[in-house]
C-alpha cells in the first residue's frame, strides 16, 4: 500500500482492526517525566534525513512512526514543550520535547493532518520497528545509510 493511500485509509476510514486496537506501547523521555501511550499499529514507519531532524535528534536521521492522534495520550505531561519551524510547502512542524532532558518525542507536521511522529527511540521498545521508506533523501549524509531496503524520495512523502 502507498503511503499517500496508507494515511488516507487509517485516517479517512478510522480502521482499525480488533487485534491491532489491543496492542499498546509506552514510551516517554529520558527523565522519565513525560511519558506516553500508544494503541494499536503503527500507519507508517520512516526514516527522515531532513537538516532539521538531523538537528533535533542529534544524530544522522530521524526513525520515526506515524499513529493517529485518536491512537495517542500523553500520560505524564507536565514537561512536554515544543518548537515549531516551517515545513515543505509553507507548511510547519511541532517538535515535540521533554523540557526537562530534552528528549525528542514526536512531531505534529502541517502536512500530515490527524497525524503524530513518534521518534521511535523514545518508545520503551522499539524492537518492531521496520522502517520501510526513507524521505529527504536529497539530505542523506554517510552515516545515514543503513541495510534496509527502502523506497526512496528524495524529498517529502508522495501525497495524492
Ligand atoms: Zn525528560
Ligand atoms: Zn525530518
Amino acid at each position: 500500500m502507498s503511503f499517500a493511500i496508507k494515511i488516507k485509509y487509517y485516517v479517512g476510514n478510522n480502521f482499525f482492526d480488533r487485534e491491532r486496537i489491543m496492542e499498546k506501547k509506552n514510551g516517554g523521555c529520558l527523565c522519565g517525566e513525560t511519558r506516553y501511550q500508544l494503541e494499536g499499529a503503527a500507519v507508517a514507519e520512516i526514516i527522515c534525513h531532513c537538516a532539521d531532524c538531523k538537528k533535533q535528534t542529534g544524530s544522522s536521521y530521524s526513525v520515526i512512526a506515524g499513529f493517529t492522534q485518536d491512537q495517542f495520550k500523553w500520560i505524564a505531561d507536565k514537561q512536554i514543550k515544543h518548537f515549531e519551524t516551517g515545513g515543505d510547502s509553507g507548511g510547519s512542524v511541532k517538535r515535540f520535547f521533554c523540557g526537562e532532558c530534552g528528549s525528542p518525542l514526536l512531531s505534529d507536521a502541517s502536512a500530515t493532518p490527524g497525524l503524530y511522529w513518534i521518534k521511535t527511540g523514545s518508545l520503551d521498545d522499539s524492537s518492531w520497528v521496520k522502517p520501510s521508506m526513507e524521505i529527504y533523501a536529497k539530505d542523506k549524509i554517510q552515516s545515514g545509510n543503513t541495510t534496509l531496503e527502502l523506497q526512496s524520495y528524495q524529498n517529502g512523502p508522495p501525497r495524492n
